[in-house]
């Protein structure tokens, strides 16, 4: 894979689009299950992430920035976007690391971060856990005077802004909306932007991922503090972690629908509802819209074991 930026096309490269997915995969259980597929904008960049930054960029050109500096691991689906990001609207970019031994044997990831101009920096996990703490960012702002700091995952206000816009494509008639949880962060701007009879479950793919809720609940009003489900059953032995099963699961998803899933987010989503689907968790009425949020470039380790 070489992205430069000289042949990275303009994203997005394709406008979101809805899928229905095949009846087999829900018939009896609901009246349909679509998917809207964000990650279609860009092989590489999270949909999602893509829509999360760009509050970020508008405003680090506003406070006269010229880099765009944030965190990752070596898989991160935001550093990706990021580098995407920052090239594509004129920014230099570095990315802060977590683990020394990310060094030595580069992902693909990282690699792609690398071909978009992205300057990495590798912190010792003891430094990255600090990335959140005042001291540890007025030092790296000092550092880097010139750089606009944007969290671990594009968590935050101007986050949950950006992922309000993820909204203007959900029509109206659909009764539940399901999506993958990390930072909760997309969640949050979906939560705001929908009308408040629209139910939304949000998928954490972490061990005892509940503590999200917390996060979520600081960006809404209390009127809508209920108004979502977090479902953390389905992490499948951890972030990050996959069984044969899953590798199964997507495969077999993908011969129904046609449509690729990724390992860490959508996945374990899609697994999670399967269940559900059988289990009558939703209403025979439901209408239900999965987003897909991409991150299909973090597919890269267990490619061989995928037919797509
Ligand atoms: C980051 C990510 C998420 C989670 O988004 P948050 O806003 O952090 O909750 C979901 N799916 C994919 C593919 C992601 O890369």
């Amino acid at each position: 894979m070489i992205h430069t930026s000289e042949n990275m096309a303009t994203i997005p490269e394709q406008e979101p689009y809805i899928q229905a997915l095949h009846t087999s995969w829900y018939k009896p259980f609901v009246y349909t299950v679509d998917m809207l597929r964000l990650d279609v904008i860009h092989p590489i960049v999270s949909g999602n992430k893509w829509y999360k930054l760009q509050h970020y960029l508008s405003d680090a050109t506003k406070k006269g920035a010229d880099t765009i500096l944030t965190f990752g691991g070596a898989y991160s689906n935001h550093l990706m976007a990021t580098a995407a990001a920052a090239n594509q609207h004129g920014f230099k970019s570095i990315g802060i690391v977590r683990g020394l031994h990310s060094k030595a044997n580069l992902t693909q990831t990282l690699q792609d971060c690398i071909a978009l101009g992205m300057q990495l920096h590798f912190v010792e996990r003891s430094d990255y856990d600090k990335k959140n703490d005042t001291d540890y960012l007025q030092s790296l702002q000092a550092q880097y005077p010139n750089a606009y700091i944007i969290s671990e995952g594009g968590a935050g206000e101007l986050g949950v802004v950006g992922s309000k816009t993820i909204a203007d494509y959900i029509p109206k008639h659909y009764t539940h909306i399901c999506l993958s949880v990390g930072t909760g962060t997309t969640l949050a701007g979906i939560r705001l932007a929908l009308s408040e009879h629209i139910k939304v479950h949000g998928y954490v793919p972490m061990k005892g991922g509940n503590y999200v809720q917390e996060t979520i609940n600081a960006y809404l009003p209390n009127s809508l503090q209920q108004s979502y489900t977090l479902h953390d059953d389905w992490h499948i032995g951890g972030f990050g972690k996959h069984t044969e099963e899953q590798l199964a699961f997507m495969n077999s998803f993908y011969e129904t629908n046609n449509i690729p899933l990724d390992m860490v987010y959508t996945a374990k989503m899609m697994m999670g509802i399967a269940v559900q689907l059988k289990a009558g968790c939703f209403p025979q009425e439901a209408q239900i819209l999965c987003i897909h949020t991409g991150g299909l470039q973090g597919n890269s380790s267990i490619q061989h074991k995928l037919i797509y």
